[in-house]
């Protein structure tokens, strides 16, 4: 628009100042002699130039200190309209803001695509290394207890035993049959789940002496009163479940109750009825799950803590297998606790049978 305003001046100047050489006889040889035209009224020469210019006025005071003046015989400077600059000043912001907005779109899209590929490629990694900590955990859980059922077994028959050391192989073989038992069913039944081929048949259940006859056999697989069980169960709370396989789910419960907390134990299962759902709950006082651990816990093969905590036998199998068969029950189940060394809670929720 400045250069605009130069050129309406350079036209306007040259219109005025155009000579027309004419040679007067009698004149100096050499000398041409001009005349100047007939300058076109201010008024004329301003509608042109406006007309020509249509951000360019012409008006008797500078607008801004580099304004030119025409020649005329009154002031008349010619200046950029500011309804034009201000319409300019407008159109540049708003293209820098669409430049900056789709920048940032642009920006935002990149960094979505590096945050979701991070992520992506944190959980195969994630995954991975849970599948290599699974497979040396089952190594380790097969291995273990069929060592120590070969040494009981070759003691049994090759020694000469009182009814005490007999009966105190057989309760250690016990021990090792059941954690064997266990492993090799938590397997099964995921493969089972991974096929699709594990069934249900759900019936209508009072949940309470359901509950106290599943965790009083489930207490019985460990030493006498060392789950600390105590029951406190509603009456008369009614679901539709499968019984086998919600006790696949309350023995494991029950079992971490027992492995992930020390002697002298305290486990409470609870059963209540809350609006449309009979929720049953299982606490213990044991080592409890840090906040860092908790989301995570119902992922296949997840363990918390790293390699030196993980003394404690187990897969990272049980409580995956617990959601998906509560899930299949078309309820849920969490976790909670108050940090490690604070026990934990797992309060399951299927949906309430009316009664
Ligand atoms: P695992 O075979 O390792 O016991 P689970 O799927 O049953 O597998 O549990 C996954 C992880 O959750 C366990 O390794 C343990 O770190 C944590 N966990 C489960 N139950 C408890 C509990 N009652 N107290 C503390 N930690 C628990």
């Amino acid at each position: 628009m400045r250069a605009g305003r130069a050129e309406a001046w350079q036209l306007d100047s040259a219109a005025l100042l155009r000579l027309s050489p004419q040679a007067e006889s009698g004149g100096r040889p050499g000398t041409i002699w001009g005349r100047l035209p007939e300058s076109k009224p201010l008024v004329e020469r301003k509608r042109l130039i406006e007309e020509r210019f249509p951000y360019v006025a012409v008006l008797p005071e500078p607008q801004a200190p580099d304004d030119p003046v025409l020649l005329a015989d009154q002031p008349a400077y010619l200046t950029l309209r500011k309804e034009f600059l201000d319409r300019l000043d407008r159109e540049r912001n708003l293209t820098l803001w669409r430049v900056a907005l789709e920048g940032a779109i642009f920006l935002g899209a990149i960094l979505l695509g590096l945050g979701y590929f991070y992520r992506k490629l944190n959980s195969e990694m994630d995954l991975k290394l849970r599948q290599r900590n699974f497979i040396a955990a089952v190594t380790h859980e097969l291995k273990t207890p069929l060592a120590s059922v070969s040494v009981w077994v070759e003691t049994l028959f090759t020694r000469q035993l009182d009814d005490a050391q007999k009966a105190r192989i057989q309760h250690l073989l016990d021990g090792d049959l059941l954690r064997l038992n266990d492993l090799v069913g938590n397997l099964l039944r995921v493969a089972q789940m991974d096929a699709g081929s594990m069934e249900f048949s759900p019936s209508p259940r009072e949940l309470g002496p359901w509950l106290e006859e599943v965790c009083t056999w489930a207490s019985h697989r460990y030493d006498a009163g060392s789950l600390g069980l105590r029951m406190n169960l509603a009456p008369n709370v009614w679901a539709e479940i499968d019984p086998k396989a919600l006790a696949i789910v309350m023995e494991n419960l029950l079992s971490n109750a027992y492995k992930y907390a020390s002697p002298p134990r305290e486990t409470v299962v609870t059963l209540d009825a809350v609006d449309d759902w009979a929720i049953i709950v299982v606490a213990d006082r044991g080592q409890g799950i840090s906040s860092r651990d908790i989301h995570k816990l119902f992922q296949r093969f997840f363990r918390a803590g790293d390699e030196m905590t993980r003394a404690i036998p187990g897969t990272g199998l049980g409580l995956f297998l617990c959601k998906e068969i509560v899930a299949a029950h078309h309820g849920y189940i969490r976790a909670a606790s108050l940090g490690q060394g604070l026990g934990s809670t797992f309060t399951l929720r299927l949906p309430r049978l009316a009664r």
